[in-house]
Order: C-alpha cells, then structure tokens, then sequence
C-alpha cells in the first residue's frame, strides 16, 4: 500500500505535468470515493480551475487550485494514479481527471477504500495528522517528547497516524529493524540510545524508499506506469522465511495490534 515514499514519488512525478493546467472535467465511476461533495457539483466546482501546487502531507496528496480550494487524494490500500494510461475503462477505475492538454488522469483502485475530497479548509481533512518525518522539527527531542507516556507497542505508536504522518506497515518494519527494537516494546520505554536510533532509522528507511521510487509490493505503480524497486533494499518486511543479513536467522512474522510485522527475533530483543 502506499505509503510515504510512493505518495511523495507520486507527487514529483506528477508535478512537472499538472502544476499549470486546467480540469476541463472529470468523471466518477465510483461516487463511494468522493467525500461529504454532492457528485454533481464536484464537477462543476471542479471544471474550470488550474492546478497552482502539488504538495503531500503524510500519505496524502494535496493539490491546491485556483479560487482557494483543494482536492485531496489519499489512495489507502490499493489506489493508483495514472497518468495517460493506454488501459481503457475496467472495474478498478474509479474516476478520469481531464485536463486542457488533453492529459488524462486515470485513479485507479481495486480494493476501492480510497477517498477523495474537494475542499477549501485543508485542515478539516488533514489536520488531526501528526508530524511528518522530513518536516524540520521532527528532531530525536520531538520525537521523545511524543512517545512520552505511550505504553503501546513501538509498531503500533509508528503506525498511528496522528503522533506521526507518513508511515505504514512496510516502513514501521523496516526502522525497527534498523535501530534494533522489538516492535512489541512499549513506545514509552525506549531507552535514549533507541530513540535516537529509531530516529535515524525513519530518516533513512524513508529517504533510501523515495530514492528508489517507493516499494512495488502490491499494486502500486508510478503514474507513467513504471514499478518502484523499494522492495529490493527491504530486509524484513514481507521477508518471511528469509535469513537476516545480520545474523542468519530466519525472519519471524507475528502479529502487532491486528498487523503483521515482520523482525529478527535476534537482533531485536524484546
Ligand atoms: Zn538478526
């Protein structure tokens, strides 16, 4: 699914395209993936407003348009954006954005749990997001600060959303692992040599997945339909069975609050 490094990677492939243009219309296959909008004036608010900046916050993209609104696209589980896709209409295609070039923008979404908005109030929708890793203020003594009195798994605190926006199943796994903790600690009870690794470990996880394009595990896909090789650098997650490079071990897979997690029961000692 994607997740911090997909969304940014999908906003900086997109951006050279549809900073500057028009929506001359859109069509909604799928009305579940518009939110609180009536269908109708979605497209008539939508049509005629030019696109001035694709920004991301967290796992959502956010694109900022002429006359004080935004349209806000988060993709959940399976949801891709294409750009010009040759594909014509199937049962994944959830809506066709149309721009004044004659560009196509085609979202796509087989398990359809993603969601767009049209707003001009950003922070109704993302506002309740916690901090993003690449924001300047995201030092080891902030990060401290709020895991302070979290007595939940480390896996569980970096998954949720609202103390830190961006990172999900794959990446939460791969820093753990990194900085060497169990992902069932209690987030409270990292010691500061383990914060200050989990700290560096996010950073570098999440940098190193941009650089490669994002992790082509499931669906995701670029919007000029190339695949990411995130995956490739991965050293446990979806590595079950697979010998940790540290130490030989076999990698466990159990399961944190519901997901499944994957470590070294070696090298991240509860
Ligand atoms: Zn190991």
């Amino acid at each position: 699914m994607p997740e911090l490094p997909e969304v940014e990677t999908i906003k900086n492939d997109l951006s050279q395209y549809i900073i500057g243009r028009l929506f001359t219309g859109v069509s909604v296959y799928d009305e579940k993936l518009i939110q609180q909008y009536q269908i109708g004036l979605f497209y008539s608010d939508l049509t005629g407003r030019r696109i001035v900046d694709i920004t991301r916050r967290g796992k959502y993209l956010v694109i900022l348009l002429s006359g004080e609104k935004t349209l806000i696209l988060h993709l959940m589980m399976t949801g891709s954006l294409l750009l010009n896709p040759e594909i014509k209409y199937e049962r994944s295609s959830r809506a066709v954005f149309r721009f004044d070039n004659g560009d196509k923008l085609l979202y796509m979404d087989r398990r359809r749990l993603g969601r767009v908005w049209l707003t001009d109030d950003v922070e109704l929708i993302v506002g309740k997001l916690g901090i993003d890793p690449f924001n300047a203020g995201f030092t080891v003594e902030e990060l401290i600060r709020i895991m302070w009195g979290h007595d939940m798994p480390i896996k569980a605190f970096l998954l949720d959303q609202t103390y830190i926006a961006g990172i999900g199943n794959m990446y939460a796994d791969e820093a753990l692992y990194d900085a060497g903790i169990h992902p069932m600690k209690k987030a409270s009870s990292l010691s500061s040599m383990e914060t200050d690794k989990l700290h560096t470990a996010i950073i570098n996880v999440l940098e190193t997945a941009i650089d490669s394009k994002g992790a082509s595990v499931d669906t995701y896909q670029r919007p000029g339909g190339e695949m990411g090789y995130a995956q490739f650098n991965f050293r446990v997650a979806h590595q079950k069975g697979a010998l940790c490079m540290r130490c030989g071990n076999p990698v466990q897979r159990i399961i944190v609050r519901n997901r499944g997690t994957y470590y070294c029961s070696y090298c991240q000692k509860q």
